[in-house]
């Protein structure tokens, strides 16, 4: 076993507090709620409850942290950005241990990608916080007026954060919001706080003014939805269920409040006959698989060209069963557990809803939860699916979990009708030898990403989030600071 760099007892006695004005506080109520290790079922700490009254304290701290985070040099304001991502970095091994520890991921998974994109995060949106500029607009009608734009915050944000990348979650909305100029309520999902809070003990460490940051732990109704009604919340950030995102958007009416939505995905991963089919295996296996399928971007619906078919399933299939399930924290495991007994519980549906309707399986199968050694933890074996139709739960909805479904095709327009056929929009892979069809293909797929011999990569310059069902606003890159900015257009009669 991995040496844990923050063991147990140490990680029960850090400070498991919210974060409000710059001062670590329990709820109000003074309740607290239990952590569970999914590896294993068992407890692994408390965090207080937070509930409407510590929303309303955290909301009013960020809305007095206004004025000053706003006087602040951008420069300076860059600093602490940069400094945070910094420390993030240079804690790598402890956050990648508390991610495996609470949400179950491989910790080497989090080492590779949870920290250093939720540290580049900060460091790349640094760069930008001495670069918001507006513009000078010369009138079409010609008269004498000189009318300038300010691009301003929208001021406070609440950030409503989902538990499959727990910490680079935090990252992808503080790191706009606060280069914008906005602060922010931090709302972490319920399954996995722990990180959430270690990153209020770093924003305390490197000097942020009290209140720029606040974070606020509770679950969705008692702490997610007043945040998401406040009236002294400007925006919601969400990640997370598209039904989950609906609602919000129905709490936001209040105060039109604005809104971005980075919700579920169904995504199509498409291999044509051409392809280099090793490749289109690992990044296959990458896309339905990785973070136990725990991805709004899984590319679960995989499209095969009958001509490589079976050899594609067959190297998959081989891949599977080497599988190795553990704990997070062990360094030979492949897949972690899920997140929580009630997502094993969900997953496990999916799986019985696919056999019931008559689809194939090649692997998984047997009880959601494991009945030999590693019972107590919510582990899924990966699963995979042949003779799959269009209309199967696990091909229309949203699974999150090790569930891949592999259907063939044998010509391009009707593998991309077949792409398409979904209300989500999130992402989209393909696999190709030739560059012309791969770029009219990618042209055709209705996704906010799309791969093209590789899945699932990102880097913090590029925009990310998706089209129809799969929400608005986009994240990442420079885009991602439209929706934390407002325009505000001066007029000076020069007559
Ligand atoms: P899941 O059901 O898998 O936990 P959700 O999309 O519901 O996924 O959860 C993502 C985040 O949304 C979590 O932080 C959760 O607490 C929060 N949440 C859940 N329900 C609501 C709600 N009604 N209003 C605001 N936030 C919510």
């Amino acid at each position: 076993m991995i040496e844990t760099q923050l063991p147990l007892p140490e990680l029960a006695a850090s400070e498991l507090r919210l974060l409000i004005g710059g001062e670590r506080v329990d709820a109000a109520s003074g309740e607290r709620f239990e952590v569970l290790d999914p590896a294993t079922g068992e407890p692994l700490a408390s965090v207080p409850a937070g509930g409407e009254a510590d929303v309303d304290a955290a909301v009013a701290a960020a809305r007095a942290a206004l004025p000053v985070w706003g006087a602040m040099a951008p420069a300076s304001r860059a600093e602490l950005l940069w400094n945070l991502g910094t420390r993030i970095a240079e804690l790598s091994e402890e956050l990648a241990t508390l991610e495996a520890l609470d949400n179950g991921k491989p910790r080497a998974e989090a080492l590779m990608v949870d920290i250093p994109l939720a540290s580049e995060i900060f460091r790349y949106y640094a760069g930008w916080v001495t670069k918001i500029e507006g513009a000078t607009i010369p009138l079409a009608n010609g008269l004498p007026f000189h009318v300038y734009t300010r691009r301003e915050p929208v001021g406070v944000v609440g950030a409503i954060i989902p538990w499959n990348f727990p910490l680079l979650m935090c990252a992808y909305k503080a790191g706009p919001s606060l280069a914008a100029g906005n602060t922010i309520v931090i709302k972490p999902a319920e399954q996995t706080p722990l990180s959430a809070l270690r990153l209020a003990d770093l924003v305390e460490e490197v000097g942020f003014p009290p209140g720029v940051v606040n974070v606020v732990t509770g679950d969705g109704p008692g702490a997610g939805a007043p945040l998401a009604a406040h009236p002294g919340v400007d925006k919601i950030t969400f990640t997370g269920e598209t039904g989950t995102g609906q609602k919000i958007l129905e709490a936001s009416k209040g105060n039109l409040k604005r809104v971005s939505l980075e919700l579920g995905g169904k995504s199509p991963n498409v291999v044509f006959a051409d392809a280099d089919l090793d490749a289109a295996v690992e990044g296959s296996y990458g896309a339905v698989y990785f973070n136990q399928g725990q991805c709004c971007i899984a590319g679960a619906r995989v499209y095969v060209h009958e001509d490589v078919h079976d050899a594609f399933v067959a190297k998959l299939l081989a891949k599977l069963k080497a599988v190795r399930l553990g704990s997070g924290l062990l360094e030979e495991t492949d897949m972690g557990p899920l997140v929580s007994a009630e997502q094993a519980e969900r997953v496990g549906g999916y799986i019985d809803s696919a056999l019931a309707e008559g689809a194939t399986e090649l692997a998984g199968g047997g009880p959601a939860r494991l009945e030999d050694e590693l019972a107590g933890g919510y582990f899924v074996r990966p699963a995979l699916f042949t003779d799959v139709t269009p209309e199967m739960r696990v091909m229309r909805e949203e699974v999150f979990g090790p569930v891949g479904m592999v259907s063939t095709f044998a010509d391009e327009d009707a593998v991309i009708a077949a792409a398409n056929d979904t209300n989500f929009g999130l992402a989209a892979g393909l696999w190709t030898a030739d560059v012309k069809r791969a770029h009219r293909v990618a042209a055709q797929l209705h996704a906010g990403t799309v791969w093209i011999n590789t899945y699932g990569f990102f880097d913090v310059a590029v925009p990310y989030g998706g089209f129809q069902m799969s929400g608005y606003g986009k994240e990442l890159g420079a885009e991602a600071l439209d929706p934390y900015l407002q325009t505000k257009s001066v007029w000076t009669d020069l007559s």
